[in-house]
């Protein structure tokens, strides 16, 4: 099958089962947890340089993903992930263990959510039924701590409400497009979450096509199908007033409002190299608890750090090329690999995001406002932005969401005149904010 045919496939790669891409094999590592020690880190920093071209790739699920892995070197990297506990038993297991919990779970939330994210990945890996769910098919457990996972979609989600002491049970969605089935108590959780897993299944298996998210089942044939296959209580929907604004977890961060810290150190889209890592680790060690986690927002955390250690840790992130400040304009810009590391791409992606980045601040002065990809795929970011590039032949189409209709896109733009286009949108949404504020 050629790598054309895999992504179209929604072909989803892992440590057990490499992508071949432009720069070599890409190996994604689903971190259990999202928890990574500073051995781990230092040693996959070291496996980075040795078996790979030494660059990592933070996801949008939290995932680390070692790039430029050749054929050659692949059997050394494989025992050292054996070795780190890092390998599941084999690709199958690997590939629906596709449970992302909050960053900080076990920290800062009203309930410790992390031994049920545990027991679900347990649960998915030993009922082999299971293993024929797609790839990309993926569960989120939101503990409801201060950095939320509402703006991170899923095609099963579990959101803790503090109030009533359960979790809502969503699919196909971030916490305000899913579907609601009910609400369960935590302990129930693994259970629910087989139940919509083997029902999306079951339906999936009696359409003409087989679907390989949930949207795409409930497009079909609505959520009331997978509703019957659960026992949930029914529950109000999910709270839309909890912000669907995307966490920008960069600097210190106050855990439960109390004394302890965590520090979170970002990379310009996500992209660390192993150098990075060591120095992430050498953070961990000397200023936070040892321990470092991966969040989905393109930034690691240590946790574990005091008010008194702040300015040290600013010092040792500023060394080494991190964003430390949240108000860093290269926080504005998604960006995924491009041209010329990923074959699909026909545009230097990050190298332009670069160059965009202080004008993606100006469009909006907060948040994620211009998403630049390589291709139509989109893989650097699923939730929409204000402002997106697409290349296609080397050239972007400009894409504007809520533009008048005939007037959100224009095509075959050489970054200079995408460049042109959006200063002068920038300009006008500086001139609108003005007169707001006047
Ligand atoms: S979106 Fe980017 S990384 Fe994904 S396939 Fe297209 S060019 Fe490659």
């Amino acid at each position: 099958m050629t790598l054309a045919a895999r992504l179209r496939k929604g072909w989803c790669p892992g440590a057990l089962r490499p992508m071949p891409a432009e720069d070599g094999m890409l190996v994604r590592l689903r971190i259990s947890g999202g928890a990574l020690s500073s051995r781990a880190l230092r040693r996959l920093a070291e496996a980075g340089r040795a078996c790979g071209n030494g660059l990592f790739d933070l996801s949008s699920r939290a995932n680390l993903q070692m790039r430029g892995v050749s054929a050659q070197s692949l059997p050394a990297l494989t025992a050292i992930l054996a070795e780190l506990g890092l390998l599941d038993e084999d690709a199958e297991a690997e590939a629906v263990r596709n449970v992302l919990a909050s960053p900080l779970v076990g920290l800062d939330a009203p309930i410790d959510a992390g031994p049920i994210a545990q027991a679900l990945e347990k649960a998915l890996v030993g009922n082999k039924d299971l293993h024929g769910l797609p790839g990309k098919f993926g569960f989120l457990i939101d503990d409801g701590g201060a950095l939320s996972l509402a703006s991170v979609p899923a095609d099963v989600r579990f959101d803790y409400c503090a109030e009533r002491k359960v979790f809502i049970v969503g699919v196909g969605g971030d916490a305000c497009e899913a579907e609601c089935l009910g609400a369960c108590e935590p302990g129930a959780v693994v259970d629910q979450a087989l139940r919509i897993a083997r029902a999306f299944l079951d339906h999936g298996a009696r359409m003409p096509e087989t679907p390989r998210r949930m949207r795409e089942l409930l497009q079909s044939c609505g959520p009331t199908a997978i509703a019957k296959a659960t026992r949930l209580r029914p529950a109000p929907p999910p709270q839309k007033a909890r912000s669907l604004a995307e966490p920008c977890p960069i600097g210190p961060i106050r855990l439960g409002g109390g004394e302890n810290l965590c520090f979170g150190v970002g990379a310009p889209y996500g992209r660390f190299d192993a150098d990075m890592l060591e120095a992430i680790a050498r953070g961990a060690e000397a200023f936070a608890d040892g321990e470092t986690r991966l969040t989905p927002w393109r930034a690691m955390l240590l946790p574990g750090g005091a008010e008194a250690e702040i300015e040290a840790l600013k010092t040792h992130f500023s060394m080494e090329n991190f964003i430390i400040d949240p108000q860093d304009p290269r926080l504005a810009v998604a960006a995924c690999p491009g041209a010329p590391a990923c074959a699909q791409g026909s545009t230097p992606t990050h190298a332009d995001a670069l160059a965009l980045a202080p004008l993606a601040r100006l469009l909006q002065p907060e948040g994620v406002t211009l998403h630049v990809s390589g291709c139509a795929k989109g893989c650097a970011r699923r939730a929409a932005t204000p402002y997106a590039l697409i290349a296609k032949d080397g050239r972007y189409e400009l894409i504007v969401e809520n533009a008048p209709p005939n007037r959100g896109a224009a095509q075959g733009l050489t970054l200079s005149e995408a460049q042109y286009m959006l200063e002068s949108i920038a300009r006008q949404a500086r001139a609108a904010r003005e007169v707001e504020h006047r």
